[in-house]
């Protein structure tokens, strides 16, 4: 019996690896226009940097063994963590603020379907340091500028502040995680329960209230009158944030009381971005502010975060349509005729050593059999060496892409395989 892949992981074949690769360098070149600095922590962490800080949704999703050395270990399930424990022994020493950004797999034992896997990528941002208003609106700058790149034009970035919650809740972070985590899954017969434990049933309508306010700043003002005044500082402070966004013309961000996040750690701001086009599994970002530092044993430093879900950035891409610049090879050598193989593996070597990316045939075949390979493997020149074409000095060319063949100076065709190309419509 052949052996399968794991419940919840991918293969991806070259088409779609270069696909995500196109959406991981874009995104990569976006956080450095931002000021953002590439850093990579371990796959593997000891399972307490995730107990101690995540609430039990991300608990009850860990990977976790047992090393040989019966070290109780897990697979990174998010970056936060292992950022913040890597800020706390090293990184603090760096200037602040600390703009740093990750990419790479997680995994996470849930109900896999379209968009949820148990292996997937995030692509994560981070900028440690920074007074909240500005690293927020910073970071909220980054997520939306990078779908831009990508060229997703249909993003809903919704944005709320946990502050209020948790002022109102006034509970331990064990009971508050416990009702947030509820709330944020709107499992409302879970929260009843949970509130009827707390002795705290008389919240349940506001609270279910609350979660559901969407909007413009009108939805600010009723959400402060159902929480009776209580956390008034994160509502004028996600006024000054909107004001803040719009001088990065940004105009376009709905306020979500609703934004709740899984994770417990959250304190300020939270956000979420959503590509309505992927359906079900629609949210390729979530992210927040939170001053984590201090529980892994550092200084209570303001530091905000998000993370794509980069595995749904591609599918929201390609829900779009948007046409990815992904890389061709530049040249096909077709040695026509067995004497010129030696005259080809020249011409090929010359083309890799300009630094154009070329190819040759290593099977023997013949000429429209190579031909055919060419333009199946979405090549842009077949290189025809053929024994006259090469006595002057030539070789006839190609392009696959019109179907026009001409000789040309290999030199020529260096130059035409570098130059710019536009996309195609
Ligand atoms: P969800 O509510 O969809 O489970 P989450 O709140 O657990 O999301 P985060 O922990 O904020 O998600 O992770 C950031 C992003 O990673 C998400 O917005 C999503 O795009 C992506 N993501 C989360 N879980 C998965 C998964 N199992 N497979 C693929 N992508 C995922
Ligand atoms: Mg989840």
């Amino acid at each position: 019996m052949p052996i399968e892949r794991p419940r919840g992981t991918n293969d991806y074949g070259p088409e779609e690896m270069a696909r995500r690769r196109a959406v991981e360098g874009i995104l990569k070149d976006v956080a450095h226009r931002f000021g953002f600095r590439e850093i990579a922590t371990p796959t593997i962490e000891h399972l307490d940097l995730f107990t101690k800080k995540s609430g039990p949704g991300i608990i009850e999703e860990l990977y976790a063994f047992k090393d040989k050395s019966d070290r109780d270990l897990a697979l990174r399930p998010e970056f936060t963590a292992s950022i913040v424990r890597f800020y706390v022994a090293e990184l603090r020493n760096l200037p602040k603020p600390i703009k740093v950004y990750s990419v790479g797999n997680v995994f996470r034992y849930e109900e896999p379907q379209k968009g949820r896997y148990r292996e997937f990528t995030q692509f994560n941002a981070e900028i440690i340091g920074a007074p909240s208003l500005q690293g927020d609106a910073e970071v909220i700058a980054l997520a939306i500028e990078c779908l831009h790149a990508v060229g997703v034009k249909d993003v809903r970035v919704r944005v709320g502040h946990i502050g209020m919650l948790r002022a109102f809740l006034k509970l331990s972070p064990e009971d508050q995680g416990k009702v947030l985590h509820w709330l944020d899954k709107r499992n409302f017969p879970a929260l009843a329960q949970e509130l009827t434990r707390l002795g705290l049933e008389r919240l349940e309508s506001a609270l279910r209230q609350y979660v559901e306010l969407k909007g413009g700043p009108e939805v600010l003002d009723k959400g402060a009158k159902l929480l009776q005044g209580g956390g008034a500082e994160g509502f004028d402070y996600l006024k000054a944030l909107a004001a803040r966004l719009r001088s990065y013309g940004i105009e376009h961000v709905t306020f979500d009381l609703g934004v709740v996040r899984g994770l417990d750690y959250y304190t300020g701001m939270v956000f979420e971005v959503d590509s309505p086009n992927l359906g079900a599994e629609k949210q390729v970002m979530g992210g927040g502010a939170y001053t984590l530092a201090e529980l892994l044993g550092g200084d209570p430093v303001p530091q905000t975060g998000f993370a794509f879900g980069l595995d749904r950035v591609v599918l929201a891409a390609e829900a779009e349509g948007v046409k990815l610049p992904v890389p061709r090879l530049d040249c096909y050598v077709i040695p026509i005729g067995a004497p010129m193989q030696a005259k080809a593996l020249e011409v090929l070597v010359s083309l890799r050593r300009a630094g154009v990316s070329a190819d040759i045939d290593l099977l023997g075949r013949g000429p429209s059999k190579n031909l055919d390979y060419a333009n199946a493997i979405r090549a842009r020149f077949a290189v025809l060496a053929g024994e006259t074409e090469l006595k002057k000095g030539l070789v006839a060319v190609k392009d696959l892409d019109s179907g026009a063949q001409e000789e040309m100076k290999l030199d020529d065709l260096i130059a035409r395989a570098k130059a710019p190309q536009r996309p195609k419509a």
